[in-house]
């Protein structure tokens, strides 16, 4: 099968954690993925961790290839966009997982903390999303996904600047699936709770048992927990579904 007849997945920050298992779980032999990330403590060790993405993408049957890619800077992400659209003609899947944190009290928080949080978790989905919604609705199809969190719904403490960011994910979530509803596009959220990666493994022993308490299937979710969901929503079983914000968290939010 030629490129131009795959399915075309993009999924940001895909060289780790959720990203990862979002990217093997969408592997299949008619469905092409890009991913993204972007790691400027360590650029070696995430480009290797992206190449291992490749590769489990490839042994789960599927074909995967990745671009160091700030989502933050917009100029990078229009070029990321357009040489996939050249390469492949058309977006079918994009999948806003890239996020970091940067937690501090909000009393104590550092504006360049607000904004690097904010600008890689909110604004790169928008530029992400402007650019794949063009393209979809050329098409009159696409599914967009995006990564929020249990602290969007419910704010944490020590977590303004992320917990702000995913609260406008989910905002942008919904006004993006009342605009786009009508070009065949759906627009859903993802609310996971406290999944093991290495985002939750700087947490300390204290804070990783509080979290724990919150959770009453007793037990911390993994990756692949937030990762089958994005597949069904990707999927045509989902062609019906839009604007919603999945909990993915052992019932911390009920
Ligand atoms: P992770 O293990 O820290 O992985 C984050 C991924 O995002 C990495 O691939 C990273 O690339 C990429 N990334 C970070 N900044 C980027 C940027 N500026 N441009 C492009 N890519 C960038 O995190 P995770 O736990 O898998 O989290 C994935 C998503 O789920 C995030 O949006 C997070 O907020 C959300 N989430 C996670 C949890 C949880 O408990 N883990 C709970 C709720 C929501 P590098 O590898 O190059 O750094």
């Amino acid at each position: 099968m030629t490129e131009q007849k795959q399915r075309i997945v993009v999924v940001t920050g895909g060289s780790r954690g959720i990203g990862r298992a979002i990217c093997i779980s969408l592997a299949a032999p008619d469905t092409h993925i890009y991913f993204n990330y972007f790691s400027p403590s360590d650029p070696d060790a995430e480009a290797a961790a992206a190449a291992e993405t490749e590769k489990l993408v490839a042994d789960a049957g599927g074909s995967a290839v990745s671009s160091s890619v700030n989502i933050a800077e917009e100029k990078e992400v229009v070029s990321f966009f357009e040489e996939i659209l050249d390469k492949s003609g058309r977006i079918d899947v994009l999948v806003n997982n890239a996020g970091i944190t940067k937690d501090g009290l909000l009393v104590r928080m550092k504006e360049k903390d607000w904004d690097a949080v904010l600008n890689i978790n909110l604004k790169g989905a928008f530029t992400c999303t402007r650019i794949a919604a063009k393209a979809m609705m050329k098409q009159r199809y696409g599914r967009i996904i995006n990564m929020a969190s249990v602290v969007g719904v419910t704010g944490n403490a020590g977590q303004a600047n992320y917990s702000a960011s995913k609260a406008g994910l989910i905002g942008l979530t919904k006004t993006a699936a009342k605009e786009l509803a009508p070009r065949g596009i759906t627009v859903n959220a993802i609310a996971p709770g406290f999944i093991e990666t290495d985002m939750t493994a700087l947490l300390s022993e204290k804070a990783r048992n509080a979290m724990l308490d919150q959770v009453p299937l007793g037990r911390a979710g993994q990756p692949e927990d937030v990762a089958a969901v994005v597949a069904f929503l990707a999927s045509e079983s989902a062609s019906y579904l839009t604007g919603q914000v999945i909990h993915v968290s052992g019932g911390m939010y009920i």
